[in-house]
């Protein structure tokens, strides 16, 4: 295992967005108590885990984890309502929550929620204005 000076290990630690709270624990290997600057939490990071692309607070990357599997459930709802024949107008809400969306065959224009357009494909009847 390198050692390194605790100057270079503060300085490393600052340049990745963390202000050290505790001295130097001596190891890259250990965890630092530190805040993260961005979030303002605190924070174990240990120096040996710092690369590039790869987050250095537990809080953040979390968040950042959210964010993508949030993204993800919704390309799902927007691919599921795509074939049943709406096509959504506004970010999706949940899938119990109203969705804007246009009802492809007729343009018309209106609030549905994913559950209801899940119901009837489930059941193989596609939903439409009438309902
Ligand atoms: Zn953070
Ligand atoms: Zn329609």
């Amino acid at each position: 295992m390198r050692r390194i000076a605790a100057e270079e290990a503060e300085a490393t630690l600052r340049a990745a967005g963390a202000e050290p709270r505790e001295p130097y624990p001596g190891r890259i290997s250990l965890p630092w108590k530190a805040v993260h600057l961005v979030c303002g939490k605190e924070i174990s990071p240990r120096l040996s885990n710092l690369r590039p692309g790869r987050h250095l607070c537990i809080h953040c990357s979390h968040a950042a984890a959210g964010v993508a599997r949030r993204a993800k459930l919704e390309a799902t709802a927007v691919a599921e309502m795509r074939a049943a024949e709406w096509e959504p107008l506004a970010p999706y809400p949940g899938t119990g929550g109203r969705w804007l969306a246009k009802h492809n065959p007729c343009g018309t224009e209106r609030e549905t929620t994913l559950n209801s357009v899940r119901d009837k494909v489930s059941r193989g009847v596609l939903y439409g204005c009438e309902t």
